[in-house]
């Protein structure tokens, strides 16, 4: 099941202190549907003082989980690979009796949103983002701009291709690639060959991440 807490929130613009209803788990399994939309559009983090009507997005930490398809995605807003979650924090909502369950961590709403559609959709994420860090090159190369970011939009399991929309260049333009799902599979390999143990139940899967990840694989394939 969900939880909620009820939270002031000091409005930014006014600063009258709101009280605001935020989630602290929400439960893909059980909740349904429009909780889970509310989420991915965003509509669960906004904010509208009572008093002026200004809105802004709220940030702050939230669980996703969904033990039916084994994941759980917990997103907290600007966290990084050097500032792990705090030990309480991951005692509290890894659940470390269930076994068999993909944990995450994600330090923005988008990643927050993609891991959950790469699950949903059945797919290895640690695969994926080493797939999109291969095709940061190849969009790089082909545009002749700066890829500023990407995401895992279209997954075709009949024409055995995936693909990704890219932002590049300083307008941020929208850029599609696909690419095989070769390359996914040769992704999932590599991303099974590398053992981490960082010790922690809640791991971040990113763009370093992949980096990381590939840099190890070559190296060894150079030897
Ligand atoms: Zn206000």
């Amino acid at each position: 099941m969900s939880s909620t807490e009820t939270k002031a929130v000091s409005c930014p613009q006014c600063n009258y202190e709101n009280h605001v209803t935020v989630y602290k788990t929400i439960n893909g399994s059980t909740d349904g549907k429009a909780i889970k939309e509310k989420m991915l559009s965003g509509e669960l983090f906004r904010f509208k003082c009572e008093k002026c009507g200004h809105e802004a997005m709220l940030k702050y930490p939230v669980l996703y989980n969904d033990i039916d398809k084994k994941f759980m995605v917990f997103y907290i807003p600007e966290i990084d690979r050097t500032s792990a979650v705090d030990k309480n924090l991951e005692k509290e909502y890894a659940y470390e009796e269930l076994n068999d369950i993909t944990r995450r961590l994600a330090g923005s709403f988008n990643e927050f949103k993609e891991k959950v559609h790469i699950f949903e959709s059945g797919l290895d994420d640690r695969a994926m983002e080493i797939a999109k860090v291969a095709l940061y090159d190849v969009v790089s190369k082909r545009t002749g701009e700066e890829v500023k970011g990407g995401y895992f939009s279209k997954y075709s399991e009949k024409d055995g291709t995936i693909g990704f929309t890219f932002f590049v260049g300083e307008e941020n333009q929208i850029y599609v690639q696909t690419t095989r799902i070769e390359i996914y599979k040769k992704s999932a390999e590599i991303a099974d060959n590398y053992k981490e143990d960082t010790g922690r139940k809640f791991v971040l899967v990113n763009r370093d991440w992949a980096r990381n990840v590939l840099y190890v694989y070559k190296k060894k394939n150079e030897q």
